[in-house]
């Protein structure tokens, strides 16, 4: 959502898997200024989903391994992250 004028551009995004942490990140890069949360349902956001079965047969021995980037990495570019917290509505 852009919002013209004094205040800043924000923009909230809803699931931080790779679709989610993505669309943040590249929020970010096209216009620094974009005040970007990501809202996770999960503790650990961008896991790996398509990795699980590496994981269950043993061939990634640790799950931490299925991330693509860790919590710090996202937010050290400056995209906030709510973890653990479901977005149960929307407003326009
Ligand atoms: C076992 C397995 C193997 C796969 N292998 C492949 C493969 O080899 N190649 C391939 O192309 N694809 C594969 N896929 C599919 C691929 O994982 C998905 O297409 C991809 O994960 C979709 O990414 P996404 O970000 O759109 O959604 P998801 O990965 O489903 O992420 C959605 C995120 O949103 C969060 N969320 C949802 N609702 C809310 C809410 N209301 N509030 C807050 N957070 C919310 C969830 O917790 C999650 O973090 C595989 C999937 C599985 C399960």
């Amino acid at each position: 959502m852009r919002v013209t004028g004094q205040r800043a551009s924000r923009l909230v995004i809803i699931g931080g898997s790779d679709a989610g942490t993505s669309a943040a990140l590249r929020a970010r890069e096209v216009d620094p200024s974009v005040e970007v949360t990501v809202i996770v349902s999960d503790s650990f956001p961008n896991y790996s989903i398509c990795g699980l079965p590496f994981y269950l047969s043993g061939e990634v021995p640790d799950w931490h391994g299925l991330a693509y980037r860790t919590a710090e990495e996202i937010t050290g570019v400056g995209v906030r992250l709510r973890l653990e917290h479901t977005a149960k509505g929307s407003t326009r």
